[in-house]
């Protein structure tokens, strides 16, 4: 396979510069903060309009949910849309990446496209999500799920902590969320969607691969695992009368980790654990802890479940402890459509690099447009696989070949 050069990195060097400018609009501190209808989001949104006209966007809007939407007509009058976005929205101290880059650089390649006077076949329209990550509201995917059809209007009066409403949040940036439902798009006019987006992970560094094409977004469980035994002195009770909750929980931890290194395409963590009474001087009475799962198979994710309850039983039973098992989370992953998957490798392909496919162990938008239509993603490289952190950094040359590749599929979408 020999690979292309791209000596003018055009693509690469305007989404830089537009990612650049777009991080700028962020709370102070360290790294990108920029959540829904903060003050620096309703800044940005003009400036991105701007730059969906130069880009020659036929037509610019804000929907009803925030989302800020750019539509470019293709060549077929009676094309279906092909939708393509990401989230403008960040976590507390996250990156210039995650999410805006989804958009600028699809942006970077609709410029590109306008520039070259051909249209593609298929009409597209570029989304920038208005919420993916949840950090001001107690809600994921706010955009998403509006524009998929399946937004639950009672999150409209769910607060942030200062006590204002997401609707209020909404019409602060120029929205009316009394219309939300308006934003729902029809299954029968979209062809599909695809969001290109920083990988998160640390696959495609160390396979030295600029991009990769996602299988599924993973489905996730929770557990809380309780485990009670009895409190006591610590220095009176012998060593061999004790119920020791926490040293029964050590070895729960080590279950699920043993549990996820021993079978393919699962992980998983305990990432929280409390500890009752918590004295330095008293044998722990109970202990209760998460338990998370991923997997982006959910028949591989629901045998590891039995599987770990097995295991739990072995380490914990006849201790002398109870123990009990509450699922408090389920997700199904949500696999991409075979379509989709099958348009990006080729055009990773005819962008001259290897076919690398991967699954992601992170939510995307993706996970509500899957209730709209087809989905696939394409994941690009980023340094040591940093995300959510002020250091997530991309190289130029991956975003202009990653751009290559966006190009080409657009390019061949039949609409
Ligand atoms: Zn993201």
């Amino acid at each position: 396979m020999t690979e292309l050069v791209f000596t003018e990195c055009r693509i690469g060097i305007q989404s830089r510069s537009w990612l650049k400018t777009a991080a700028t609009y962020s709370e102070p501190g360290p790294g990108v903060t920029r959540v829904l209808g903060s003050a620096e989001h309703r800044a940005l949104l003009p400036v991105l309009a701007d730059w969906y006209r130069e880009a020659g966007a036929d037509a610019v809007w804000l929907d009803d949910a925030g989302n800020l939407v750019g539509r470019w007509e293709g060549s077929l009058l009676d094309a279906r849309t092909l939708l393509i976005g990401s989230h403008q929205d960040t976590v507390r101290q996250g990156g210039a990446y995650d999410g805006i880059m989804g958009v600028l650089l699809p942006l970077a390649v609709l410029s590109e496209i306008n520039r070259s006077g051909r249209r593609p076949a298929t009409a597209v329209e570029l989304v920038a999500f208005c919420d993916e990550e949840g950090t001001r509201f107690a809600s994921t995917l706010i955009g998403s799920s509006a524009i998929a059809g399946n937004f639950n209007r009672d999150l409209l009066a769910v607060t942030d902590s200062d006590g204002v409403t997401l609707a209020d949040a909404l019409r602060a940036l120029g929205s009316n969320p009394d219309q939300i439902d308006r934003v729902a798009r029809q299954p029968e006019q979209v062809s599909g969607y695809v969001e290109v987006h920083i990988e998160q992970g640390p696959i495609l560094e160390a396979e030295n691969l600029p991009v990769g094409v996602v299988t599924a977004i993973t489905g996730i469980e929770r557990h809380r695992l309780t485990i009670t035994g009895k409190a006591g002195h610590a220095g009176t009770t012998p060593m061999h009368l004790r119920k020791d909750a926490l040293v029964r929980a050590a070895r729960a931890v080590l279950v699920v980790d043993e549990l996820c290194h021993s079978t393919d395409d699962l992980v998983g963590v305990v990432g929280q654990l409390d500890v009752t009474p918590g004295a330095v001087n008293v044998i722990p009475a109970e202990v209760t802890m998460s338990i998370e799962l991923r997997s982006p198979d959910s028949a591989i994710r629901r045998r590891a479940r039995l599987d770990l309850m097995e295991r739990l039983a072995g380490a914990l039973d006849g201790s002398g402890c109870q123990w009990k098992v509450e699922t408090t989370y389920e997700q199904n992953e949500v696999r991409c459509a075979e379509s989709v998957q099958w348009a990006l490798a080729q055009a990773v392909e005819d962008a001259g690099y290897p076919v690398r496919r991967l699954f992601s162990g992170a939510g995307h938008d993706g996970l509500a447009m899957a209730h709209l239509t087809n989905i696939g993603m394409l994941f690009m490289r980023c340094k040591d696989g940093l995300s959510h952190h002020p250091d997530e950094s991309v190289t130029t040359e991956d975003l202009e070949a990653s751009g290559q590749v966006i190009r080409r599929f657009i390019e061949s979408w039949p609409g």
